[in-house]
């Protein structure tokens, strides 16, 4: 089955360069109408005055897309209504969303200024929430979405030196795992995906030897197979780098029941604490109620 996006407008945050740009170029030649949104000015030689989301716009143009150009900050709720406002006003309508926009202020936590904390926070975070709360009533209203988040194996696995924005990107999983909820009776999906690429960000980070096989494309492929229609899904994480795809998942460990009659000492779970660890088997909830619900079963397991 191809997947094609006609007769859908996109907005791609954060689109100027890097990953964004490679999804607005995807989204764009499989169909789409594609909001190329990106503060930041233009790298190439010569071209420094310009916009680097205008250069992608024309670039789109140039291969026969439809695209236009913003430059709002997502890291702020007006210019995230402003952009989901463009698009409606554009092309009549919004059907994808996706939150890519994003750039960093790593420290040690103990040297992190407040100021850098906030403001990845903000950008990542924020911004993926106020674009996604400004798309949302659109969304709802058609009766159809697909939410993109951009998360990070930072914040899923953790990275030196990377605190705030580690606890920006598994921020919005916690948002994307109540979104799927809410979103699923308006046919609106909210996905994640986790890349790794050579792009700005990761300069002078991946090794140089390794930097060819990282190209952004590999990660739009996962984009677009969970901006598309027939990915039904919601709430998956996707993990997307150099032709790799994996699923991440939150999961538990079965663990160990003790009757909530009596309030154990922590004495006895230090002693226990292998069975509780137990990764050999483990489980993941669809919500947050499935969990309790799971612990209900095994008290009742418990005293049958
Ligand atoms: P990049 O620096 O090449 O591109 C990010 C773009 O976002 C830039 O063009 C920048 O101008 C734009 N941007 C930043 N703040 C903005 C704002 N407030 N409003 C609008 N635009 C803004 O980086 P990239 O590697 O392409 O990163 C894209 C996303 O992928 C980011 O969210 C990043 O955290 C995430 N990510 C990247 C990697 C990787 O390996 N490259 C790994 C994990 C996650």
């Amino acid at each position: 089955m191809s997947i094609r996006f006609d007769n859908r407008v996109a907005i791609v945050t954060g689109a100027g360069a890097g990953l964004g740009r490679s999804h607005a170029l995807l989204l764009a030649a499989r169909g789409a109408k594609v909001v190329v949104n990106d503060l930041g000015r233009s790298r190439t030689p010569g071209n420094e005055d310009g916009f680097a989301a205008d250069e992608v716009v024309a670039e789109i143009r140039a291969a026969g897309g439809q695209a236009v150009a913003n430059r709002d900050s997502i890291a702020d709720f007006e210019g995230a209504q402003r952009l989901v406002e463009q698009a409606v006003a554009e092309f009549g309508g919004l059907d994808i969303l996706v939150n890519n926009a994003g750039s960093l202020r790593d420290k040690t936590f103990g040297k992190m200024e407040m100021a850098d904390w906030d403001f990845v926070l903000k950008v990542h975070l924020s911004g993926t929430a106020y674009c996604t709360r400004a798309a949302w009533p659109v969304m709802q209203k058609a009766g159809y979405g697909r939410v993109v988040f951009t998360t990070s194996n930072a914040g899923l696995f953790g990275s030196f030196g990377q605190s705030n924005y580690a606890a920006g990107k598994m921020g919005m999983v916690g948002l994307m795992n109540t979104l799927k909820q809410e979103g699923g009776k308006y046919n609106i999906g909210v996905n994640t995906v986790a890349p790794v690429a050579a792009t700005n960000m990761t300069e002078g980070i991946l090794p140089a030897d390794i930097v060819p096989h990282f190209r952004p494309e590999h990660v739009s492929a996962a984009v677009a197979l969970l901006c598309s229609e027939s990915f039904t899904q919601s709430g998956v994480i996707c993990s997307a780098a150099a032709g790799h795809y994996a699923l991440v998942q939150v999961c538990s460990t079965f663990g160990l029941q003790l009757d909530p009659a009596a309030i154990a000492e922590p004495e006895a779970l230090l002693e226990r604490w292998d069975e509780i660890a137990d990764a050999s088997r483990l489980r993941t909830y669809p919500n947050a109620a499935a969990e309790t619900g799971a612990i209900l079963e095994a008290i009742q397991a418990l005293r049958a």
